[in-house]
């Protein structure tokens, strides 16, 4: 039976000692894989494991890891700290067709603490999406177009924020992973492709290509609403 993702075992001071370890090794960390069970878990809230300064460093650490990847997202988890914090941001030179269709606009850097989300309409969107922790794969994901992102910031105050396309795509799948959930969960699995076989056959803007030649839909169906 499915239990769903269970709570991190992890207490205050095995997470503490998991960040100090990372930050002194002096170099950039590696991003942990599909299989891990961090990955699969529910992270801790935030509620002060963390010196403001170890915050900030760890904060800096994974805006390195995400531009080194390079990414528009990192979780903590992904760095093996099972911790309710993400890094977002997208400044990515993007074909302005891709961008048009993806409603995908530049997205400062944001740092966030306890993150949630909450669908605002009922629009849907689908597209192939990847992940740094399933390296070199990519499938279709149809996601909230718009969505009401609530989280805390690094210095404590309590923000809301509206996201809609690809921004809301991004804060989607980051705070997924805070909560044990990959975005093969939510994938069309037939739209499966390594990164060399997309950019081979299914490389454009939409899907359209994709679901006629792999066998899909377009997922949005399949999500229920209420
Ligand atoms: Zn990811």
């Amino acid at each position: 039976m499915n239990q769903g993702p269970p709570e991190t075992a992890y207490t205050a001071e095995q997470i503490r000692e998991t960040v100090e370890r990372i930050l002194e090794a002096g170099a950039l960390p590696p991003i942990v894989q599909a299989g891990h069970p961090v990955l699969r878990q529910r992270a801790a809230a935030f509620d002060g494991q963390l010196s403001d300064d170890q915050l900030g460093r760890l904060i800096t650490l994974m805006r390195q890891v995400m531009h080194e990847a390079p990414g528009v997202g990192l979780a903590a988890p992904q760095l093996g700290i099972p911790l309710q914090l993400a890094v977002v941001e997208d400044q990515f030179d993007v074909d302005p067709e891709a961008a048009a269709l993806r409603h995908r606009s530049p997205l400062d850097f944001l740092a966030v603490l306890n993150p949630r989300y909450t669908p605002l309409g009922h629009g849907l969107a689908s597209f192939y999406e990847g992940c740094l922790s399933l390296n070199g794969l990519q499938a279709v994901v149809a996601r909230y177009e718009n969505v009401l992102f609530e989280f805390q910031t690094p210095d404590g105050a309590r923000m809301q924020r509206e996201f809609s396309g690809w921004q809301a795509r991004i804060v989607q799948h980051e705070t997924d992973h805070l909560n044990g959930v990959l975005y093969v969960d939510r994938a069309q699995l037939r739209s499966l492709s390594t990164n060399a076989e997309y950019a081979a056959h299914w490389a454009e803007p939409g899907i359209g290509k994709a679901q006629l030649g792999l066998g899909f839909d377009d997922g949005i169906a399949g999500i229920s609403l209420h």
